[in-house]
């Protein structure tokens, strides 16, 4: 089977979705970057039951799919306009809850707490369009210039990194950010960090990233 490790890498990634309550029944998608193609979960399959060879692989530039049997998700514009646009390895899209609907209420997911910064800072919150359309693409995408993350209005959550993992990781950063301002919300107005405080702690956890990719096993 072509990309076996991407596919299953997909795989496990959706089931963590659906495990930890991210996403319900077969909503959310999830794609790594092979070369010049993509793996991406395939429409209204189960995740329980999925298997690597349900994975999608789908050529980036001309969208055409490379391998698989089954339709590929059905935000497969979403996923390729994001390759197309960044350098991600990896995408995730969710329904997560708190996200979902604080994009019902909110023009940005202010920096209430400083993990905010492996984002990219305030995550903006793209303008209502179709799933699956082209236009929710293209909104999307410009949401995320220069971000890792973005809300979708009345939607959800598409989050990106250099692996599943790290784009999984953010996927469940921006929900319990979503639900940490929620809940200060309910009770008050909240304090917000600064933009200089994001970037100094952006600054600090590349640092940190750095010293740890430097540290012998
Ligand atoms: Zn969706």
């Amino acid at each position: 089977m072509r990309a076996e490790g991407e596919r299953t890498a997909v795989v496990e990634a959706a089931r963590r979705m659906v495990d930890s309550g991210l996403v319900i029944n077969t909503s959310g998608n999830v794609s790594v970057r092979v070369g010049g193609t993509i793996a991406i979960t395939p429409s209204r399959v189960p995740y329980e039951t999925m298997t690597p060879a349900d994975v999608c692989l789908v050529d980036i530039a001309s969208g055409e799919q490379a391998d698989g049997a089954l339709l590929p998700s059905s935000e497969l514009p979403l996923h390729l306009a994001v390759y197309g646009a960044t350098d991600a390895g990896a995408v995730v899209h969710t329904h997560s809850h708190f996200a979902t609907v604080l994009s019902t209420l909110v023009d940005r997911l202010p920096a209430i707490h400083y993990q905010v910064a492996d984002l990219g800072g305030e995550v903006e919150v793209a303008p209502y369009a179709t799933f699956g359309t082209d236009e929710l693409a293209r909104v999307t995408t410009r949401a995320l210039a220069g971000r890792n993350a973005a809300l979708m209005r009345n939607h959800g959550v598409t989050a990106i990194g250099p692996d599943i993992l790290r784009a999984l990781a953010r996927a469940f950063t921006v929900e319990w950010i979503a639900s940490v301002y929620w809940h200060a919300r309910v009770l008050g107005t909240p304090t917000l960090l600064d933009g200089a405080e994001i970037e100094r702690v952006a600054a600090r956890q590349a640092d940190f990233a750095s010293r740890r990719k430097g540290r012998k096993p």
